[in-house]
């Protein structure tokens, strides 16, 4: 069990500082409060006892009407005089009974999950819907890529502990038959690599101009953002390489603790791509004209990897920072 209740990142360290009001000084220390507490899963126990330990989902189905409900919530079914429900399993597979919202701006509670769809889906084999979060494995999950109706699987997370984020759910269209057959199916051996980097079209020498241009000018743009102390401050200890593609040419974007630079060369392991056929898109981001965080969910920029949503969210930042440092 690696995880703690609270992240070491929430605790504080020990020491003071002073605060100031008016024109008086206060010294302010941290301090903590402690309240741990168990949680009994009650009448859901079974439910969460089958994910955990073998990787099942059960429903209660009715032995008068034959209704199976999932989560399993009730004992007795309401619907025929409160005749007594057993455990069933239902399938692993699926249909979303809604088009699931997308959350990109999360708490920070949630923040390393985001983006992630939140809906509803209706398992082979049971009556009602339970909620879900989904994911993609082909790169950032945008709008329209899990619809009502889209056929979704179970997976299950290697560690789990008998909560509803052991499980979530992802389109069989990225899964191999094998896979959608089998139940008890793992995050680990889902493909996250297995993205599909949109196509370009064939540059002209047009675009090529075009590329060198708007290249120059994000090389001047970051070399200005690498000398500014506040716009180093949004990517202190982050570390990623990206391997940029547009129309007309490729490069390297480099975050390396506080360091910002674009290199004209190709990386051999990228920490993931970013594709967007207008380097203009990328340019007015980092220029603070336009956000890049809404230029991946409107699908102007493409990111190989969902949960590098993290880094377009610090490179938004840093555009910030150094807008707000130009002003002073
Ligand atoms: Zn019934």
């Amino acid at each position: 069990m690696a995880n703690k209740i609270i992240p070491d990142e929430y605790i504080p360290y020990e020491g003071s500082k002073t605060v100031t009001i008016d024109g008086k000084d206060y010294l302010v220390a941290n301090d903590a409060m402690y309240t741990f507490y168990e949680r009994t899963k009650g009448e859901f126990s079974p439910f969460f006892k089958a994910i955990r330990d073998e990787k099942k989902i059960l429903g209660c189905r009715c032995t008068t009407c034959g209704l199976v409900r999932i989560p399993p919530m009730v004992t007795h079914c309401p619907d025929c005089d409160f005749a007594p429900t057993e455990l069933v399993e239902v399938g692993q597979v699926g249909r979303m009974n809604s088009t699931p919202p997308i959350t990109y701006f999360a708490t920070s509670l949630f923040l390393h999950m985001a983006p992630f769809g939140r809906g509803r889906v209706i398992l082979n084999g049971a009556d009602t819907a339970m909620s879900v979060n989904v994911y993609t494995s082909t790169g950032i999950l945008v709008p329209g890529l899990v619809k009502k109706g889209t056929e979704v699987k179970m997976v299950f997370k290697d560690e789990r502990i008998g909560e509803a984020s052991d499980f979530f759910c992802i389109p069989t269209s990225e899964l191999t038959q094998e896979q959608i057959a089998r139940d008890g199916l793992l995050e680990s051996e889902i493909d996250w690599q297995a993205s599909v980097e949109p196509e370009l079209p064939k540059a002209s020498g047009e675009d090529v101009a075009r590329f060198r241009e708007t290249f120059g000018e994000l090389q001047t743009l970051a070399a200005e953002m690498n000398a500014s102390e506040s716009t180093r401050r949004a990517v202190e200890g982050w570390k990623r390489d990206i391997a940029v593609k547009s129309t007309g040419g490729e490069f390297a974007m480099i975050i390396d603790n506080g360091d910002f630079r674009v290199e004209e060369r190709r990386l051999e392991s990228p920490d993931f791509v970013m594709v967007c056929e207008d380097l203009k898109v990328l340019l007015d981001g980092l220029a603070y004209r336009g956000a890049i965080t809404d230029s991946v969910i409107m699908k102007r920029l493409w990111i190989s990897k969902n949960f590098e949503f993290n880094t377009i969210f610090k490179l938004d930042r840093m555009a910030r920072f150094l807008a707000k440092s130009r002003k002073v």
